[in-house]
């Protein structure tokens, strides 16, 4: 591996330090109401928000390397995120980039760069999670419209988007079925849509049942040709599981739970003092480096031009195990405290560890399970029998 930068690159980071020096308050002052309005249009007049992809489609246009420079400044200030449509910049983008027609790109690509609102996934419904390509989703053609009738669950965030990136099956007379499966882009307020809500357990809905009684969607808001979906899926999927951020995030959080150990008192003890505390923050802190130092070599391997593949769920795993550790760990730090939540007026930090500790399903099970992750390991990765 070799992470020397060029004098391009060193020139790239000064000019993202300068940026964060002139734009970035420094942690702990008094932000202006408007500063995350402002940091969101300066970040999208650098064209740093969709910094890798192609500038024709309006994004940065920047190299592997650059995109980790600029993620690796923004993480150490511990900056805000560069743009604000989650969904739309992980993987709906990179899917239109990838297979959209022209229309398409110039349709939603700008609205997702500017986060004028946000995209939902409806890939998963109640007998078709892990198996994803078992869904059932009926979509048959009529004309210059596909008409969609069944459902879906756990779509995040369905409430609050105006579009979905939508899996359905237009073809049941298949040998695979990989096969039959197709990519379309739908308008929420559809005629025929419905949302309903579902609580999480830390009380929170962030999530959605999604039904679909007769819902028409124009042909040229198809992804792909017909059938082709799930090769769009699996592309964007694996941009879901190659993010570098991960590490940055987590990073940020240790720093988070020590601080965290270092303002709690115990029976007399600060937590930072408990041999046990400081056993499982120097565990969790040896994981995530390990995450760091795996993502490099997935970097090396990307920067010598070769595809990423099934390695990306390696990290996927450590993360998965990471983040339940970290909420366990927060529990423990903060002893019978930990079970108040948000209300409370005794709750530590307004109960914003207790909501972590909940908040595992998103990271473990979203985008495929620890178990899922491990069969593609053992099968892709070291040539094991199929499960
Ligand atoms: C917070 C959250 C947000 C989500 N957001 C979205 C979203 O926005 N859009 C969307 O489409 N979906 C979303 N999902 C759904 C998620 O992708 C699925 O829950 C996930 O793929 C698992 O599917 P399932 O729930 O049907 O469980 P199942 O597939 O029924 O799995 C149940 C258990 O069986 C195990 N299992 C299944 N198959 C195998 C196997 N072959 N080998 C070994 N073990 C196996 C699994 O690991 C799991 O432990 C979200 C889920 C969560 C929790």
């Amino acid at each position: 591996m070799d992470f020397q930068l060029s004098s391009q690159e060193e020139k790239f980071r000064d000019e993202v330090r300068a940026f964060l020096k002139d734009n970035l308050p420094p942690e702990g002052e008094k932000r202006p109401a408007d500063f995350l309005a402002q940091w969101n249009t300066k970040v999208r007049e650098k064209r740093w928000v969709g910094f890798s992809w192609p500038a024709e489609v309006g994004g940065g246009g920047g190299s592997l390397m650059e995109q980790v420079i600029l993620k690796e400044e923004m993480a150490r200030a511990k900056a805000p995120g560069l743009g604000t449509c989650f969904m739309g910049l992980a993987w709906v983008g990179p899917s239109i980039i990838q297979y959209g027609t022209e229309e398409q790109k110039q349709k939603y690509i700008p609205d997702i760069l500017d986060g004028a609102y946000q995209w939902c996934t409806g890939y998963s419904e109640p007998d078709s999670g892990s198996d994803l390509a078992s869904l059932k989703c009926k979509c048959v053609r009529e004309g210059d419209e596909y008409v969609v009738n069944g459902q879906k669950i756990w779509t995040s965030i369905a409430m609050w988007s105006k579009m979905m990136i939508l899996l359905v099956r237009t073809d049941t007379e298949v040998d695979s079925k990989h096969d039959g499966i197709t990519c379309l882009l739908v308008e929420m307020d559809s005629e025929g849509l419905e949302v309903r809500p579902i609580k999480n357990m830390g009380g929170g809905a962030m999530f959605a049942e999604v039904f679909f009684n007769d819902v028409r969607v124009p042909v040229e808001n198809r992804l792909g040709d017909e059938g082709q979906g799930w090769q769009v899926t699996v592309s964007a999927l694996a941009n879901e599981r190659s993010s570098i951020a991960e590490v940055y995030g987590l990073r940020r959080k240790m720093d988070e739970l020590e601080d965290l150990a270092e303002r709690t008192v115990r029976a007399g003890q600060k937590a930072i003092e408990m041999p046990s505390i400081r056993r499982r923050l120097q565990r969790a802190d040896i994981r995530i480096e390990a995450m760091r130092l795996n993502g490099q070599r997935f970097l090396t391997k990307q920067l010598r031009g070769e595809p990423l593949g099934s390695e990306t769920s390696i990290n996927k795993l450590h993360r998965a195990a990471l983040e339940v550790e970290m909420g366990e760990l927060a529990m423990e730090i903060t002893g019978s405290a930990s079970t108040l939540m948000r209300g409370s007026d005794v709750a530590p930090d307004n109960g914003r560890w207790a909501d972590y500790a909940l908040g595992w399903p998103e990271v473990v099970i979203g985008g495929g399970t620890p178990n899922i992750q491990k069969n593609i390991i053992a099968e892709r990765l070291l040539g094991l029998p199929k499960d």
